[in-house]
């Protein structure tokens, strides 16, 4: 199919996209309906694809309501406010309320469950139904060689494909980051991270169901190391909570999910704190350890017909909740500029103009979230009239219009 022209002068690519994160499989529903014909390839079989909590503000949504995702079936909390407790009694010290976010930003800002939107992404990749065509999704494919100028990848199967176009979604640790000459440079957090779930009736049952219905995201401490992330999703079936401590306690040096702790090794890493939430972390249901990096950003993003998405272009810590939004975005520029208004471009020249598009704006991000790492008032949505100059604001993040940032920089190319 590579090299037919539509109608609409839109030459046909053959995409192929390395990893069916978040990212990938963003990536994949943005070129698929541009009449492109995109193959994804992903290690392993979904086995890996872990759940917690994970909130996706409007620059993300409002691409996924472009690309007709059937946002209710990932069973969203809607999030209406950010809630600041006192650390050791839990007590409501402040409320941050969102106000009208869906008249200002045009969506909800969601609270999904990982594996409830990973699931409705993929079924939206490689359904009939919607626009373009279906894209492929080949599981136990791991690339190991990637040649970006050939467009050549080689699998640990042996088996070997060209494609017009590689975009490599495949996360932190990504293989085509090197093979694209990038060294990361990066150094290991002061920070670490336990996740933990809940169940809804688990909370029912201790008497803690405000919880799940508070539609908000809350915060214990984020001021210096230790924060406590607490929020609903799954409609309201599970509460996730992220706990962040100082690395030196466990010197946690293994990387992946698969890293379990005891409920009573969670509740003594945090000595002192509200006794609710004590109670929640000896009840949890599924505890892990997460180690958390800081990266510096990379020199370049595409090379020849090879472009990074994702985390591994801008992997960042969590703390501004926007790692898959911006792999959103991400995809979402993809989108954009490989349809028929760009399709004067070579392939090369349009992955130069994704990466004058995301490089600067994921930096900016990345950056932000780690200083919001360990000073809550960095995040998005505390704002006060003694915010600092430069700060990161909502607005900034939640009413970006990605198609003009396209078109004034398609100019200056
Ligand atoms: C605990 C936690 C909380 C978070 N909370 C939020 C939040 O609230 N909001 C938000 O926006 N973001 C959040 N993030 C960030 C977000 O989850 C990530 O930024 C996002 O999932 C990255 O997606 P990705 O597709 O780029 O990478 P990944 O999810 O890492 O996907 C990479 C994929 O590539 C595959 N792969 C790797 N190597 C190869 C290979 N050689 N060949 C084939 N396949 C390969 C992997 O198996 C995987 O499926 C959070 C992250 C974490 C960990």
């Amino acid at each position: 199919m590579p090299g037919v022209i539509f109608p609409d002068q839109q030459e046909i690519l053959n995409v192929a996209i390395i990893g069916s994160g978040l990212g990938g499989l963003s990536a994949a529903i943005a070129l698929r309906r541009q009449g492109h014909a995109v193959t994804i390839y992903e290690r392993y079989d979904f086995g890996g694809e872990v759940g917690a909590s994970l909130s996706v503000a409007s620059n993300g949504s409002r691409l996924l309501q472009q690309w007709d995702v059937d946002i209710k079936a990932a069973k969203p909390v809607v999030l209406r406010s950010l809630i600041m407790h006192d650390w050791a009694t839990g007590e409501i010290t402040s409320t941050y309320d969102l106000g009208d976010y869906r008249a200002k930003f045009g969506t909800d800002y969601n609270n999904f469950h990982r594996i409830d939107l990973h699931n409705v992404l993929k079924q939206t990749a490689v359904q009939e139904q919607g626009k373009g065509t279906p894209c492929k999704l080949e599981v136990w494919h791991k690339a190991v060689e990637i040649d970006p100028e050939g467009g050549l990848i080689t699998f640990e199967n042996g088996k070997k494909v060209v494609a017009d176009v590689i975009i490599a979604a495949d996360g932190i640790r990504s293989l085509a980051r090197l093979q694209m000459g990038i060294t990361p440079k990066f150094v290991a957090s002061t920070s670490c991270c336990y996740r933990c779930i809940i169940s809804a009736d688990r909370l029912r049952q201790l008497g803690l169901e405000e919880y799940l219905n508070n539609n908000a995201i809350e915060f214990w401490g984020g001021y210096g190391i230790n924060k406590i992330v607490l929020s609903a999703c799954s409609d309201n079936n599970v509460v996730s909570c992220y706990c962040f401590y100082p690395a030196e306690l466990n010197d946690v040096r293994e990387d992946g999910w698969n890293l379990s702790t005891t409920p009573a090794n969670l509740v003594k890493t945090f000595p002192g704190l509200d006794p609710k939430l004590h109670s929640l972390f000896i009840n949890a249901e599924d505890i892990k350890m997460w180690r958390l990096y800081n990266h510096d950003p990379y020199p370049y993003w595409a090379k020849g017909k090879c472009a990074l998405l994702g985390d591994a272009a801008h992997p960042m810590v969590p703390d501004q909740s926007q790692g898959a939004c911006m792999a959103i975005e991400d995809a979402g520029a993809l989108g954009i500029i490989f349809s028929p208004k760009y399709g004067h471009l070579q392939v090369n020249e349009r992955l130069k103009l994704y990466e004058m598009t995301r490089k600067e704006r994921a930096t900016r991000v990345q950056s932000a979230s780690g200083r919001a790492r360990t000073d809550l008032s960095e995040r998005i949505g505390w704002s006060s009239s003694t915010d600092r100059p430069g700060k990161l604001t909502i607005e900034e993040i939640c009413g970006y219009d990605i198609h003009a940032h396209v078109a004034q920089l398609a100019e200056q190319l």
